[in-house]
């Protein structure tokens, strides 16, 4: 019995142990599955986001009726246009939504974008699956963008830049009307047209300068997205001008500052300023004002600035611009008048002579030789009398305020340089491919 007794305290130890045994490998095998579970998480994630990009392709895909079967059943896309005066919730009356869900879309979609906002016309994207149900809508917010929103569990709203395809257009063309109606026949788009004239504004007075046989060139974006037939036009890369032998040239250009903005060959910006002193090593002797006349001895206005220089010193042409005046012109004596586009001139006086080839309808570029200092007209000593004229009328020079013209130097120059080159090259291409 003693014996059986203690073969029964062995056993039970054995059955302990065994059971121990079992309940720890239990506990291991738990704590593999622990383990597997997050990484079987791990992977429904990266389901998910496979899901939510194949979502995206498809959203940019979507015009186009490209369907993507991967996951989950095809969606049946309806496309809605905003009527005038109609609501967004009125828009969703079309689908069978239940109120207080409505209720929470609008206002998700409202802490991102004003639904207020929508306008006539603008395209809204639906798509329902088999039983009806809405699972995505899709706000078209400009040509480039799209707002999403997700009703596939929570609402989930984000507002998509769709990917954009950058084409170059060039034309060129011979103006025999005008550069407007010459561009339009030349299937230029209004905008573009709209553009090159206010890139020449600061060079150019359309109406009279412009003449038969200018030829225009020109090259601009025209940015297009997949699927989407119709395009929207970006800037002008490149414009030029060509007014007998006068080459006005710009080229666009991303400053380091983060301007796109226009230069010529040189670097210099297309809102160059007219010069305030238009010639070099000159003293300011009179300022604008009144003040005595040195001659007459009256108390006069000086419509001008006089800068003391000596007799052939060289004076430079204000801004680009046509002569329009090249003579003896009364007190004045020898006299330039530039005209710089339909606001802005200059005027030259006391000019001891005129550079060869300056006379009446002549184009010239800012910094050109025009004449020389001399003391014709009435003069007391040689000087150049300077005016600024703005809307018909004589402005004070120094107070003068017009765009800084800026001019590209150093690595930003070489950076241009580089830059324009590719552009008139591409330019080039586009034309005579
Ligand atoms: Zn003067």
């Amino acid at each position: 019995m003693k014996l059986n007794f203690k073969y029964l305290i062995l056993f039970i130890i054995f059955l302990l142990g065994i059971l121990f045994f079992l309940t720890s490998a239990n506990k291991l095998s738990l704590e593999n599955k622990k383990n597997t579970i997050p990484i079987k998480l791990n992977e429904n994630q990266t389901v998910e986001t496979e899901k939510r990009n194949l979502e995206k392709n498809k959203i940019e895909a979507f015009t186009s009726n490209k369907t993507s079967n991967h996951h989950e059943k095809q969606l049946k896309k309806i496309l809605l246009k905003v009527e005038k005066g109609q609501t967004f919730s009125q828009i969703l009356n079309s689908f069978n939504i239940a109120n207080n869900r409505k209720f929470e879309i609008i206002n998700a979609i409202n802490s991102i974008f004003n639904l207020r906002g929508l306008k006539i016309n603008q395209k809204i994207f639906f798509f329902i699956n088999d039983n009806e149900i809405v699972k995505q809508i899709i706000i078209e917010l400009d040509f480039k963008k799209n707002l999403v929103v997700d009703l596939r569990s929570k609402i989930n709203i984000e507002i998509i830049e769709l990917k954009t395809y950058t084409d170059i257009e060039s034309k060129e063309f011979n103006i025999k009307n005008s550069l407007y109606s010459d561009g339009i026949d030349n299937k230029i788009p209004n905008v573009i047209l709209i553009k090159l004239i206010q890139l020449f504004s600061f060079d150019l007075d359309f109406q009279r300068d412009i003449r038969e046989n200018t030829q225009v060139s020109i090259s601009y974006q025209k940015i297009s997205i997949d699927n989407k037939i119709n395009y929207e036009l970006g800037d002008i890369e490149y414009a030029k001008i060509s007014i007998k032998n006068n080459n006005l040239e710009y080229f666009k250009f991303l400053t380091d500052d983060g301007f796109i903005d226009y230069f010529n060959r040189e670097g210099k910006n297309v809102k160059k300023s007219i010069l305030k002193t238009p010639l070099d090593g000159a003293k300011l002797s009179s300022n604008f004002g009144m003040r005595k006349h040195p001659i007459s001895g009256f108390n006069k206005m000086h419509k001008g600035i006089d800068f003391a220089a000596p007799k052939g010193t060289p004076i430079y042409a204000g801004g680009n611009g046509v002569v329009e005046v090249a003579g003896v012109n009364g007190g004045y004596g020898k006299y330039i008048r530039i005209r710089h586009n339909n606001e802005y001139k200059t005027a030259y006086a006391h000019l001891n002579s005129f550079k060869k080839g300056i006379r009446k309808g002549v184009r010239v570029n800012q910094g050109e030789i025009i004449g020389y200092v001399g003391s014709t007209g009435k003069s007391t000593g040689p000087h150049l009398h300077y005016e600024i004229i703005y809307q018909n009328k004589q402005i004070n020079p120094l107070t003068l305020k017009l765009p800084s013209g800026k001019i590209l130097k150093g690595d930003e120059l070489n950076k241009f340089k580089k830059n324009y080159k590719m552009i008139l090259a591409n330019h080039l291409n586009n034309l005579f491919e």
